[in-house]
């Protein structure tokens, strides 16, 4: 039995608990030192960066703090994709490694490789953000997943340690809560679109379930649905962010101030047009992985957009705050005038209007909006003018809106709801 692999994740764990409460200065200096090591090595050792850095003239040495990155260029998912095998560190037996495939739920597949550290590592990460919200090594977690790809069992689940049950993803909702009820977790996490619909089944069954810790993660959360989640659950709802080539990226403390960036393990930018955005702006999230030496990511534009923050959390962590998450760069409405929206506002303006069980927006021209809904018992003809009136407000009287009654709105394949998409590719 592979004992080495728990033993470093539990150490891991250690570090990174204590490394949270350092001040943000002794955390960015930590942060530089981890960036010019991979810096460095990537240079030195993936063909891929080497051949990158040596087109624009950049030398390891060039790169001595995060503030350096914008020397290089950007990595896109396409990159990655056509450049794979450069990319991967040669001397890395694939066979020890995790290989990661992404969903693909934005169209580009594409994999990812952990050495065996940073895969301990990024776990590590992930665990942080759990237990400083209440999860602890004898506590039931359930997790709602695809249930085609659970894990096996961790060397510590075989002695009771972080006991991991599946919840299907794709079960139906009472199935899922009879699951819940049979299990009786403490800590639960999902995607919050199919949490809140178990969060509807209790309300609407006067029927409940108590968890301690609900973590939602992985789309988009509005705060009404948070509130739905948190009174139906009585339980605090902890919004986790992150992606699966980096994992665990950004969470949030009891607090709610923001999400507390990990950038011990991760350096972010938030930048527009290559420049980083000055915090309360919204910026296209950039990362570059501080840990995996057997796949680094050097400034990968992930597809995500956020809004950073320069305010202090009260609960004294020194790792800084992500304000918001504002969801994929895909999903942004894009206007004649060049203006972006984020699929927040029409969120809140549309999935939580009287009368809607369930609701897709899709952008098809800069100035047409096809609204999909299905109706509750609370619909009637006057819904579908009230969203079709809610949504011009957010976008403007130039753009047209149609509402159209359907009988399915289907999920991505990996399970997720995209409740916002736009048509437009420009970005
Ligand atoms: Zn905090």
């Amino acid at each position: 039995m592979n004992l080495i692999s728990p033993i470093r994740k539990f150490y891991y764990l250690k570090r990174l608990q204590r490394n949270q409460w350092k001040g943000l200065e002794e955390l960015r200096e930590l942060q530089n030192k981890k960036l010019r090591k991979i810096i460095k090595f990537a240079y030195e050792n993936i063909p891929f960066y080497h051949d990158r850095f040596r087109e624009v003239g950049v030398k390891p040495q060039d790169i001595k703090s995060k503030r350096d990155l914008k020397k290089l260029p950007i990595l896109t998912k396409k990159e990655i994709k056509e450049n794979f095998e450069d990319i991967v560190n040669p001397e890395l037996d694939l066979s020890e490694a995790r290989v990661v495939p992404t969903s693909g739920s934005t169209g580009t597949p594409l994999k990812v490789v952990y050495d065996q550290r940073g895969d301990d590592f990024s776990k590590a990460v992930n665990l942080r953000s759990h237990i400083e919200n209440g999860l602890n090594f004898y506590k039931k977690w359930a997790i709602m997943g695809d249930a085609r790809t659970v894990p096996p069992q961790t060397f510590f689940q075989k002695f009771g340690i972080f006991r991991i049950q599946y919840i299907n993803l794709f079960d139906d909702v009472e199935k899922q809560v009879q699951d819940l009820k049979k299990i009786q977790p403490d800590v639960f996490t999902g995607y919050p679109s199919q949490i809140e619909l178990i969060a509807e089944y209790l309300n609407d069954n006067n029927d409940e379930l108590n968890i301690e810790t609900v973590f939602t993660t992985a789309e988009l959360l509005d705060n009404i649905s948070r509130s739905k989640i948190s009174k139906n659950f009585g339980s605090d709802v902890i919004d986790l962010f992150g992606c699966i080539e980096v994992n665990r990226t950004a969470w949030e403390c009891e607090e709610h101030m923001g999400y507390h960036m990990d950038i011990d393990s991760v350096a972010i930018e938030f930048t527009k047009n290559n420049k980083e955005v000055s915090p309360g702006e919204w910026g296209d999230i950039i990362y570059t992985t501080l840990f995996n030496y057997g796949m680094p990511l050097i400034r990968y534009d992930v597809g995500d957009r956020g809004v950073p923050s320069d305010e202090a959390c009260k609960c004294g962590r020194g790792l800084p705050l992500m304000d918001k998450v504002l969801g994929r760069k895909g999903d942004f409405i894009k206007l004649k005038n060049g203006k972006q929206l984020s699929p927040i506002p029409f969120h809140l303006a549309v999935k939580h209007t009287k009368g809607i069980e369930e609701a897709k927006i899709i952008q098809k021209k800069k100035d047409l909006i096809i609204v999909k809904i299905i109706g509750n018992e609370n619909y009637s003809k006057k819904t579908n003018s009230n969203i079709r009136n809610k949504v011009k407000e957010i976008c403007g009287k130039n753009v047209d809106v149609r509402v159209h009654e359907v009988d399915e709105i289907r999920k991505d394949s990996s399970g997720k709801i995209r409740m916002v998409k736009s048509e437009i590719s420009e970005t």
